[in-house]
């Protein structure tokens, strides 16, 4: 967003707080010139012959972000049936969609066997029946390479005592089942967790998996997951992804000519293609002052953004109905009866109640891990594209909360009135 005029405007001068004007708050807004931009600079990142981007989907699952990413040339990266389902609503061909979940029910695998979708298994005993019931489809191994690679222990999914994956001290063993049941492996994978602080440290963990990977002669892809930081703050640490692709498309291709096949590439950033396309825009409630805190207080909380809350996370704040007004310092907090603070002691331009204020970096792991809680309706959602604002979710209404909701009569033969 640009401030142009005293006005924030998001590409093709969309003008944002006329957006909550027109649709209300608080809203969720997506603008489909960022998620291009960063598709683009991955895609010119990497000299490889064949490169495959999957898009994470558990990111931000509204139909249009997918339809958007599939028009780009993405893939798709999903962990749960459902999301394999929206990916094939939204057009996604299903060899195209890779199904990589964690501790699932076969049952759950099978269904996505039926689907057509490749499939990434991460534990043994699940390839030890996927390959009894189907010998003949091909699949990739999750392997966890164990290596500390993430920003925040929640989001760490790489290290020893992590549920993710098959370890690559397991080898025997995975050879053994192959042997046993004649499985193909297509494909390995790795996904360390989010954020990765170190392209250093995201080869180390690539030189395991080459290593995992010269066990099976079949390969066509190598997928590394994802982990590409993007910043969060002003001047904030992000991945350098030119010099990462660079350095790191030498190496593939260094490998690829050992192992004697020209195999893909493939990459699943979720964060990194739609976190800074998301606006998140909220009405101020109330202003408040304590002996010793000055509060602004929102019409949301962690019901609709509870990243801060639950990985501490730092979402950049601006007063947008107030540009230019003289800064205090202020912590912003939610309406929801537990302690939802979005920022303590940010600097932002004087507040009155009614200002809107802009919560950015709001696409990846927001509106997706947005729930019910304290009975308040989820927001709408709104994407900006060539100019123009489309609604893409209504906002909830009482009949949603309702909705699954059985009443029963619990006093009828009781009383037998
Ligand atoms: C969540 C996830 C990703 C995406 O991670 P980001 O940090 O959003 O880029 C990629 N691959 C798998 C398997 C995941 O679970």
């Amino acid at each position: 967003m640009e401030l142009v005029n005293d006005r924030y405007l998001l590409s093709g001068g969309v003008d944002l707080l006329e957006l909550v004007e027109e649709f209300g708050s608080p809203l969720y807004v997506y603008d489909t010139a960022v998620i291009k931009r960063q598709f683009d600079r991955i895609q010119s990142a990497f000299s490889v012959p064949r490169l495959g981007i999957h898009y994470a989907c558990k990111a931000l699952t509204n139909l249009n972000i997918l339809r958007y990413l599939e028009h780009l040339g993405a893939g798709l990266d999903t962990v749960s049936i459902q999301e394999v389902r929206l990916g094939l609503a939204a057009g996604f061909a299903p060899d195209r969609i890779i199904y990589t979940p964690n501790c699932v029910s076969i049952e759950e695998i099978e269904m996505a066997v039926e689907l057509g979708v490749k499939i990434n298994i991460d534990n043994i005993s699940i390839l030890e029946q996927f390959g009894h019931h189907y010998p003949q489809v091909p699949v990739c191994l999750r392997i966890n390479p164990h290596i500390l690679a993430g920003g925040n222990a929640k989001i760490s999914v790489g290290h020893i005592d992590s549920k993710f994956g098959i370890s690559f001290h397991q080898m025997p063993h995975i050879l053994k089942v192959l042997e046993a049941t004649g499985l193909r492996i297509e494909g390995v994978h790795m996904h360390t967790g989010s954020d990765i602080l170190d392209t250093e440290i995201f080869l180390q963990a690539a030189e395991i998996l080459f290593n995992a990977a010269n066990n099976f002669p079949d390969l066509d892809y190598l997928d590394f997951g994802s982990g590409f930081r993007v910043p969060y703050q002003e001047g904030g640490i992000a991945t350098d992804i030119e010099d990462f692709g660079q350095q790191f498309s030498d190496r593939f291709k260094q490998f690829c000519e050992e192992y004697g096949k020209e195999l893909e590439l493939i990459f699943e950033p979720g964060k990194f293609l739609v976190s800074e396309a998301g606006y998140f825009l909220v009405r101020t409630n109330v202003v408040k002052t304590t002996p010793s805190t000055l509060f602004a207080g929102i019409d949301s909380g962690l019901n609709h953004l509870i990243r801060p809350m639950f990985y501490n996370a730092y979402h950049q704040i601006t007063n947008i109905s107030r540009p230019g007004g003289k800064p205090r310092i202020y912590t912003v907090v939610g309406y929801i009866c537990e302690t939802d603070t979005f920022g303590i002691n940010r600097k932002i331009s004087e507040i009155q109640e009614g200002d809107i204020l802009c919560l950015r970096n709001a696409g990846a792991y927001c509106f997706s891990m947005s729930s019910n809680y304290n009975s308040r309706f989820r927001p709408a959602e709104v994407l900006v594209h060539e100019g123009k604002a489309c609604l893409i979710r209504r906002r909830e209404t009482m009949e949603d909360l309702l909705r699954n909701q059985v009443e029963v009569d619990l006093f009828a033969s009781v009383s037998g009135k």
